[in-house]
C-alpha cells in the first residue's frame, strides 16, 4: 500500500506546535478549527487552562521512511556518575559540530558544572543526529540552558523558566516496534515506557504486541517559549493489542490517582505480565530470542531475552520464600504470594539488595538482575507462575483484579473522564480514516 501521501503530512510534533502557536496568535481560535484535517486545534474540554492539539498520526512504514526534516524529540534523565558526552550520546547528538559547541562554548559550560542526577534534559535532532535544539534545566529551578541553531549556526542562551502546559494527543500504527511507532508520532520515550507500565497488567509489551497493533494516548506535554521542555502523564489512553482494546483513565481523588477503565474498573492488577522492566533496550531484544527460547511448554516457564543487568521486577506483592542457587535455575528468587499463586525468576546474575528469604517485596520491585547462571546459553530470564505449585502459563491465567469504583466516586469519574473518552474515540476515528 502507497503510504507516501499520508507521510507527506506528517510533520513532527515540534512544527505542529510551532504552526499551532503561531495560528492561535495571528489568526485566533475560529481559523484554527476552520484547518480541519491536517490540524484541529480546540479547547480542551474538562481541561481548564489547557489546549488540546489534535495530530493526524505520522504512520510508519516497514521501510526506513524518515525524511531530513523529521525532527526526533529525546528525553534524559542525569544518572549518578554521568558524563556530558555520555548525555548527548543518549540524546542521540552524534553532529561532531554540535559537540564541538557544546565542549568550547562559554555559555554552555553550565552543562558541565551542573550535571546534577535527576534533572532531566530534553533535545530535539534530526535523523542523522544533527542537534535542532537542547534544553537543560538549570540549578536553582528558575531558568534553563537553551541550545538552538538559528540560521544554521548554533547558539546558547539562558531563558526563564515559564512552562505551558499542553494536552497532546497522538496516535500510531506498531509495524515494527513499539519505540519506531513512537518516534515515528513524536511521542518522548517517558511517555511510551509510561504506556507500557499503564497497561503493564493487560499487555506484556515485551511479548504480546502484533503488528498492526494501535494505541492513542492524550498526554501533559510542558512547552518552554514554544520548545517541548519535559513530559507529563498520560490522561487518557487506548491500546488495541492483537485485536482486543484497552483503555486507561487518569482519575484523581483528592492527591491519590490512579487509572481506570471507561467502566471504572482499577487498571492495577495482582500481577504485572511482564517481570522485565521496559526500556528502548529491553523492547528490541527479546525478539531476537524469540524463536528459540519462547517455547512455553517445553519447559514450563518463559523465558525473556534482555541485556545482562537488566532489572528484573516482581510481578506482585508477595514474601520471597528463596533467594539463592538452585540447579539448572542458577541463581534465583521464588515469591510467595496471597493464595495458592508464587513466582520464580531464574539464571539472575545477581539480586538486588535486601532480597533474601523472609523479605517482602511490592509489585514492581527490583528483584534482582539479568544473567545467565545455571542453564543458559546466553543471558535471559527464566519466569514462572505457579499455582500450588505447579507452573501454569501465566499468558493464559486470568488474575484477580482489584475492587472497582462505586457510588459517588464513580459517577465523579465519568463525569471527569467523558471528554477523554470522546478524545480518544475521536482519535481511533482520525487513525482509521488516515488508514483508508
Ligand atoms: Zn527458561
Amino acid at each position: 500500500m502507497e503510504k507516501s501521501g499520508i507521510l507527506a503530512q506528517s510533520t513532527t510534533l515540534i512544527d505542529r506546535i510551532k504552526q499551532h502557536r503561531w495560528t492561535i496568535g495571528v489568526a485566533g481560535a475560529a481559523s484554527a478549527l476552520g484547518m480541519a484535517g491536517a490540524i484541529a486545534v480546540a479547547p480542551a474540554d474538562g481541561l481548564p487552562g489547557t489546549r488540546m492539539v489534535v495530530e493526524q498520526l505520522a504512520l510508519e512504514s516497514a521501510k526506513p521512511v524518515v525524511g531530513s526534516d523529521h525532527v526526533f524529540l529525546r528525553e534524559e534523565k542525569i544518572q549518578r556518575g554521568d558524563t556530558v558526552a555520555a548525555l548527548l550520546n543518549r540524546l542521540g547528538i552524534q553532529e561532531g559540530e554540535a559537540l564541538y559547541f557544546v565542549r568550547t562554548s562559554a555559555q554552555t559550560q553550565a552543562l558541565y558544572q551542573q550535571l546534577v542526577p535527576g534533572k532531566v534534559v530534553v533535545a530535539q535532532t534530526t535523523a542523522s543526529g544533527d542537534l535542532v535544539a537542547l534544553h537543560f534545566p538549570l540549578n536553582g529551578g528558575e531558568s534553563a540552558l537553551s541550545v538552538e541553531r538559528v540560521g544554521g549556526a548554533l547558539s546558547a542562551k539562558t531563558v526563564p523558566l515559564r512552562f505551558e502546559t499542553h494536552t497532546v494527543m497522538k496516535t500510531a500504527e506498531i509495524r515494527s516496534s513499539l519505540f519506531a511507532a513512537t518516534d515515528g508520532a513524536g511521542i518522548p520515550d517517558n511517555v511510551a515506557i509510561q504506556m507500557a507500565e499503564i497497561f503493564g497488567g493487560e499487555i506484556d509489551f515485551h511479548r504480546d504486541l502484533r503488528k498492526g497493533d494501535r494505541f492513542s494516548m492524550v498526554f501533559e506535554m510542558n512547552y518552554l517559549r514554544g520548545q517541548p521542555a519535559r513530559s507529563g502523564r498520560i490522561l487518557a489512553a487506548e491500546f488495541t493489542n492483537n485485536g482486543k482494546t484497552h483503555r486507561a483513565l487518569w482519575f484523581d481523588q483528592e492527591g491519590k490517582g490512579a487509572y481506570y477503565t471507561a467502566e471504572g474498573k482499577s487498571l492495577r492488577k495482582a500481577f504485572l505480565r511482564s517481570p522485565l522492566e521496559f526500556s528502548r533496550v529491553t523492547s528490541g531484544f527479546a525478539l531476537r530470542f524469540h524463536p528459540i527460547l519462547q517455547q512455553w511448554r517445553a519447559h514450563k516457564g518463559v523465558d525473556y531475552g534482555a541485556p545482562s543487568g537488566t532489572r528484573v521486577r516482581a510481578t506482585g506483592d508477595g514474601q520471597i520464600e528463596f533467594a539463592g542457587s538452585q540447579g539448572g535455575y542458577g541463581n534465583v528468587v521464588i515469591i510467595r504470594h496471597s493464595g495458592s499463586h508464587s513466582t520464580a525468576y531464574g539464571h539472575l546474575k545477581g539480586f538486588a539488595s535486601g532480597i533474601r528469604k523472609g523479605s517482602r517485596v511490592n509489585q514492581g520491585d527490583t528483584i534482582g538482575y539479568v544473567g545467565q547462571t545455571g542453564w543458559a546459553t546466553g543471558p535471559h530470564l527464566h519466569y514462572e507462575f505457579r499455582i500450588n505449585n505447579q507452573q501454569v502459563n501465566p499468558l493464559a491465567v486470568n488474575l484477580p483484579t482489584a475492587i472497582p469504583l462505586e457510588g459517588a466516586a464513580l459517577a465523579r469519574f465519568k463525569t471527569q473522564s467523558a471528554p477523554l473518552l470522546t478524545h480518544l474515540t475521536l482519535l481511533g476515528t482520525a487513525n482509521l480514516a488516515a488508514l483508508d
